[in-house]
């Protein structure tokens, strides 16, 4: 708006989101700054509303893009050493929804390298620091997008949520962040971690801003045919009365400090009328086994396509194409990402494959249906997002399985297909941020968006 009503250029706001940019450049948010062509897209903008044309719902807004977005600007690495090198021959269709609008990306941002993690260490250029505590770890996978949200370096973030990757740094940096339903925004262009789990979403300041990205990125894409319809922009927000509370998650694994901000929201609803549903759902506690089958299974396929021959990095070690393979995938990912292909592929194996793949995609359907039943019930749900706060760098990284842990609550939504939105919900005593987690129906991602101005 102030763009539209020239009080402020887009040339400002673009040199100003890079300065501050490189102010925080100690909490290593950025794997490229987009200089060069911010500053020119900006002059472009500031150049149209000179003439008075329109310059687009975003004109001017500076944003972060997750690195595993492909576009022609910079490198697209996915923060793995294996991507290195790679300059995108296609835009991703996210990206170019919102740059239609006049959305100016001022870098890329670091992640765990191809999504993998909670924590943004397990990247090739190391970890993002928390934005409350530079001890902490920001979260993950997106943890570089998070942080330049809270720190107010942009308007807004991309993400991508496989498994809590956008809800989980968003909790832990104090930011919205949505993981829309399946297939509301297309994944083309996007680096694929697991296909039937993969979704791509934003981190903002408000629930506002967060509705306006919904109904610019949203829609139906001929390159991603599990894309919806645009159901977004023709929902009616349907006003909610009924919130559903999960009595199942073990409360000993909960952080005292969430449970108690949990409680303080639904006094908060209940005092506004709202009434609360206690409900049982016992299969959700299957999720995270269910889930680090199905993913790294879908990963283990992904995956394949990095040989050292079509993308990126290539191990020079290599004489034979056969050592050449193994030399570039054994230097060019990291522990994380070999221990998931490697699982992936164990548990498709034959002899495996029912025993493992099988029984977890049973579970998923009883997830589904578990969800479709508390649906029958009330209009969404409240939860923790992760069981605690912001975590000390190097405290998980080396322990796998306490690092899967933390997607104990954030999993069950992907293997669902359902949206859910974290908000932010105060913080602890040491002044780490804590959020929350609203789930929702599928589709019901407007009416989500505008819930959450309830809980502010
Ligand atoms: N932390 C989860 C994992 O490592 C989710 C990651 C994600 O959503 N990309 O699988």
């Amino acid at each position: 708006m102030k763009i539209a009503n020239k009080t402020i250029t887009a040339t400002r706001l673009v040199k100003d989101a890079l300065a501050k940019a490189k102010e925080f450049a100690d909490y290593n948010i950025f794997t490229f700054l987009n200089e060069e062509a911010a500053l020119k897209k900006a002059a472009e903008i500031d150049a149209k509303i000179a003439r008075g044309e329109d310059a687009g719902r975003l004109a001017g807004v500076p944003y972060a893009l997750k690195d595993n977005f492909l576009t022609p600007e910079g490198e697209t690495t996915a923060s793995a050493h294996i991507l290195q090198g790679l300059t995108a021959p296609i835009t991703a269709t996210a990206v170019k929804k919102l740059e239609a609008e006049g959305a100016i990306m001022i870098g890329r941002t670091n992640l765990d390298a191809f999504a993998h993690g909670s924590s943004t260490e397990n990247s090739y250029f190391g970890p993002t620091l928390n934005s409350h505590d530079k001890e902490r770890v920001a979260g993950g996978s997106s943890g570089g997008s998070a942080v330049a949200v809270a720190l107010d370096i942009v308007e807004f973030a991309t993400g991508t949520d496989t498994g809590g990757s956008i809800r989980q740094p968003a909790s832990f940096n104090g930011v919205y962040g949505l993981k829309p339903t399946y297939g509301t925004i297309s994944r083309y262009g996007v680096v694929a971690m697991a296909s039937s789990l993969d979704c791509i979403g934003f981190f903002t300041k408000t629930p506002d801003d967060m509705n306006l990205l919904m109904e610019i990125a949203s829609g139906q894409d001929p390159k991603d045919l599990t894309t919806l319809p645009d159901y977004y922009n023709e929902s009616v927000i349907k006003p909610a009365k009924k919130i559903g509370a999960i009595s199942d998650f073990d409360n000993d694994v909960v952080d005292a400090g969430i449970r108690e901000a949990l409680a303080k929201k639904i006094e908060l609803l209940k005092s506004k009328g709202y009434e609360i549903v206690d409900l049982e759902m016992p299969t959700l506690k299957y999720a995270l086994a269910a889930y680090y089958i199905i993913q790294p299974a879908e990963v283990a396929s992904n995956l394949s396509r990095y040989d050292g021959v079509r993308y990126g990095f290539r191990s020079e070690k290599s004489d034979m194409l056969g050592d050449l393979y193994n030399n570039t995938r054994n230097e060019g990912f990291m522990a994380e990402n070999k221990r998931r292909i490697m699982i992936g592929n164990f548990v498709l194996s034959s002899g495996f494959y029912d025993a493992y793949f099988l029984k977890a995609a049973k579970t998923r359907t009883l997830i589904v249906e578990e969800y479709a039943k508390a649906f029958s019930q009330c209009d969404f749900i409240i939860t923790p997002v992760s069981p605690n706060p912001a975590f000390k760098l190097g405290e998980k990284v080396n322990d796998p399985v306490a690092m899967y842990l933390e997607d104990l609550m954030s999993v069950p939504l992907n293997l669902a297909g359902v949206p859910g939105l974290t908000v932010p919900a105060g913080t602890t005593e040491a002044g780490l941020p804590l959020g929350l987690q609203l789930v929702g129906p599928r589709r019901s991602d407007k009416s989500l968006i505008e819930f959450a101005k309830e809980l502010i």
